[in-house]
């Protein structure tokens, strides 16, 4: 899984990052899927020993262009975990109050705590796409947030928080097909603004601050993960994949009980 790891320091050229690519799970849709429940079991047995732990915080960033398939991997990924345990927290356009605040501000109260896995749909990255692509701020302004960024998350990181984040990438193409299926489908229809087509049209602008805001943040404790997500199912399977090995490598374990309970019997 390493290969889609952005490794540090380096210059991102997205275009050089294939959205059609299955190298890892060759086996095609049918099988994919079959194996995606597999892996599901897999993260809903280590979900449910992370809560009962109490120790780690675990932080997922999902980020990507309009239909790039957050709400998708949302739902597929953590098909059948607790949701005890779980929270989504999606950052929409921010209230009065929050642009009142710094950036940041409303996103650190969301942080996972001890035992949590939290999933940030949309994150404090849009600080630095949608504000920088719509001039929300001047570039004085968002060129500085970088290294916020960079400094947060490393608190986080260094306080206990794990971190992986997953740019979703599709191609403009891939867009097209699926805002024309949220035009045609009754039960899509509601997810399709005409915004998204304003939006479209700044499709290299919003690459642009991607490949910026990707590599500048890009920390071995804090790592971005371009995933190849043309293919829905494809994309499950890397994405459950790399969470799943990032919390077997916590080496949890189900702590023991508080009470001495040798010679315990339940009459
Ligand atoms: P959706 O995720 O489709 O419900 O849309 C949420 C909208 O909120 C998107 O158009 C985002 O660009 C927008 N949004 C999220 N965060 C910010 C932000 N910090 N500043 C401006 N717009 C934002
Ligand atoms: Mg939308």
């Amino acid at each position: 899984m390493d290969k889609y790891r952005i490794k540090p320091g380096k210059k991102l050229d997205l275009s050089k990052w294939d959205p059609n690519d299955k190298s890892i799970f060759p086996m095609g849709k049918k099988v994919g899927k079959d194996h995606l429940k597999q892996l599901n079991n897999e993260l809903e047995t280590l979900q449910e020993l992370l809560y009962a732990e109490g120790k780690h915080k675990v932080l997922i960033v999902l980020q990507a262009m309009d239909t790039g398939g957050k709400d998708g991997t949302i739902r597929h990924v953590f098909e059948g975990v607790n949701p005890q345990g779980v929270k989504v927290s999606s950052f929409k356009a921010p209230t009065r109050e929050e642009l009142a605040h710094d950036y940041l501000w409303r996103v650190h109260k969301h942080t996972p705590g001890k035992g949590e896995i939290v999933i940030f749909n949309r994150s404090h990255y849009e600080d630095v796409l949608v504000v920088r692509v719509h001039d929300l701020v001047p570039k004085e302004v968002w060129s500085k947030r970088y290294e916020h960024i960079a400094a947060f998350e490393k608190t986080l990181a260094d306080e206990g928080t794990t971190i992986l984040k997953f740019y979703l990438h599709i191609n403009r193409d891939e867009q097209k097909e699926r805002l024309q299926a949220r035009l045609d489908k009754p039960e899509k229809i509601w997810k399709f603004s005409l915004g998204d087509l304003e939006e479209r049209k700044l499709w290299d602008q919003y690459i642009a601050a991607f490949e910026d805001a990707l590599g500048k943040t890009s920390t071995e404790a804090s790592p971005w993960y371009v995933i190849p997500a043309n293919r829905k199912w494809y994309r499950n399977l890397v994405i459950s994949s790399i969470i799943i090995d990032k919390l077997k490598s916590l080496n949890m374990s189900y702590p023991e009980a508080e009470d001495d309970l040798s010679g315990v019997v339940i009459e």
